[in-house]
């Protein structure tokens, strides 16, 4: 996959109407629709400044939850053009549709350093069917595409891909940064790259895992997933999280790596508890010799201090998916000295998955990190090396 994409630098925008996707997809209050984390807004400022700065028109443009059955007025996007009016400090015109006739109308006639904010684009039914005729019809109220929605690149949807078909389209500079720092690290990494793999299941990351193997030079791997690894290799794991369908499948990545040269380490040992509660009482056990009543929720400290010092001499760490229960304060310390050590690495640290990027955020390192993945699924089919439809729409450099 080609990540070298023009970006909105790269094209003139001067007196044009330009069609912006944005990730405007924010957590609202449930009662009032009040936007509980404006993050997501505030992102997509430093694109939206420069095109206005450079004389365009901005008709921005975002889905925001799943509505099913077209307009509904919980899933409106008023409350962002109202944030966004907020934050920009000038008056956001938002449309009533997405390309109806108040969308039309509106379009029509803004002028240069004004901002419209389309409708939720999945008001639409041909949104997430990615129909032609809706991405003409966007297509058609301006002159330029510009796709800084990066949340939503692995999504073929006519707003994040099909539209391109009809627009000269470049990147903003979200997509530019995810472009350059994950696809730099992914194509060109500042060697040894090391990968740390975590969270859940084996099967979520199964792509992740296959692909970082031929491309990294050490994977480390953690979370609940680490006992699948752990029973493959003939351990008694307990009532760990196990996913007997995969443990084949970690058998087959544990010869791939040893056929690479790769250097795949597992915890040797595991905090344990009787139950999955934040109440329970931490056990060290061997990860190999778990007792039949106990289950795997962090790795223990022999195992922290092997993960930290692989760390330390990176020149690329990728990392996807805690160590642990990071959400239960007892079996959370197994992902906070990871973090710990990214944060204090020289190493490129790239933090990749939502829960992942939530945990580092939470443990106050967020602002140590080289790059925080704005995208959750994105990022994942990123790591995975899949071709992203709305990076693969984009004008090669
Ligand atoms: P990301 O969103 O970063 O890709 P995942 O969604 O794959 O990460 O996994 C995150 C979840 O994995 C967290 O909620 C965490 O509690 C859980 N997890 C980590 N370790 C374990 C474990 N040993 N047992 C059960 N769940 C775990
Ligand atoms: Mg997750």
């Amino acid at each position: 996959m080609n990540y070298n994409k023009k970006t909105v630098k790269d094209i003139d925008v001067k007196g044009k109407k330009v069609l912006l996707r944005c990730d405007f997809n924010v957590p609202q209050d449930p009662d009032t629709r009040a936007i509980t984390d404006d993050k997501r807004i505030r992102a997509a400022l430093p694109t939206i400044q420069y095109l206005l700065e450079q004389g365009a028109a901005v008709i921005a443009c975002s889905h925001l939850g799943k509505p099913k059955n077209g307009p509904e007025e919980k899933f409106s996007l008023k409350p962002v053009a109202a944030r966004l009016g907020e934050l920009l400090g000038k008056d956001v015109i938002m449309a009533a549709d997405v390309v109806g006739e108040d969308a039309k109308a509106k379009a029509a006639a803004l002028s240069a350093g004004q901002v419209l904010l389309l409708e939720n684009t999945r008001f639409e039914k041909g949104e997430t069917k990615n129909d032609p005729a809706l991405a003409k019809a966007m297509a058609d109220m301006a002159e330029v595409y510009v796709s800084d929605a990066f949340g939503a690149v692995h999504r073929a949807h006519a707003s994040t891909a099909g539209v391109a078909a009809y627009l000269p389209a470049v990147s903003g500079f979200l997509i530019e940064k995810e472009l350059e720092i994950m696809g730099g690290a992914l194509a060109n990494p500042k060697r040894p790259l090391v990968a740390i793999l975590g969270g859940s299941k084996v099967s979520s990351k199964i792509g992740v895992i296959n692909h970082l193997l031929d491309i990294a030079d050490t994977i480390i791997i953690g979370g609940g997933m680490a006992y699948t690894f752990a029973k493959a290799r003939g351990g008694s794991v307990g009532k760990s999280l196990l996913e007997a369908d995969w443990l084949d499948y970690c058998n087959e990545m544990t010869t791939k790596a040893r056929e690479k040269g790769v250097s795949l380490l597992l915890p040797v040992d595991t905090l344990c508890a009787a139950e999955f509660s934040k109440d329970a009482a931490p056990v060290l056990h061997d990860v190999m010799t778990i007792p039949e009543d106990m289950m795997g929720m962090d790795i223990g400290p022999k195992t922290i201090e092997t993960y930290t010092a692989a760390v330390k001499d990176a020149g690329t760490v990728i990392w996807n998916g805690p160590m642990g229960v990071f959400e239960f304060p007892a079996f959370a310390e197994g992902t906070r000295a990871v973090a710990k050590a990214l944060a204090e690495t020289d190493a490129i640290t790239i933090i990749g998955g939502g829960d992942s990027a939530a945990a580092v955020a939470q443990l106050g390192y967020a602002d140590k990190m080289t790059h925080i993945s704005t995208g959750g699924g994105a990022s994942l089919e990123f790591l995975e090396g899949k071709e992203l439809p709305g990076v693969a729409c984009l004008l090669d450099k």
